[in-house]
């Protein structure tokens, strides 16, 4: 007697409950996250800019007397890799042939 008072009454809550549900999980989900997405870029710019500051001083390296950089390529090459000079600067090898 009680089982069969107590079955129809569950079923009554649940569909009452998936409602209830229904409205609150998708308020719940995007306020978390929100809350989430707010808080991963800033722990992501630290790293990143750190990471600008070593290229930084990578790239910044002067060319030595006998080393040039190639305009094409980019890269400091010796002197003795030059193949020809161009208005912005000078080629390489590797990049004239
Ligand atoms: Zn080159």
């Amino acid at each position: 007697m009680a089982t069969d008072y107590d079955a129809p009454r569950k079923t009554e809550d649940d569909s009452e409950s998936i409602e209830a549900l229904k409205e609150r999980v998708p308020d719940k989900l995007s306020g978390s996250v929100d809350v989430e997405d707010s808080d991963n870029p800033s722990g992501f710019e630290l790293p990143g800019a750190d990471l600008s500051d070593l290229e930084l001083d990578v790239v910044v390296l002067p060319p030595q007397e006998d080393e040039f950089t190639c305009v094409n390529c980019f890269l400091v090459k010796h002197r003795s890799q030059v193949d020809h000079d161009e208005a912005g600067g000078a080629i390489c090898k590797e990049c004239a042939a």
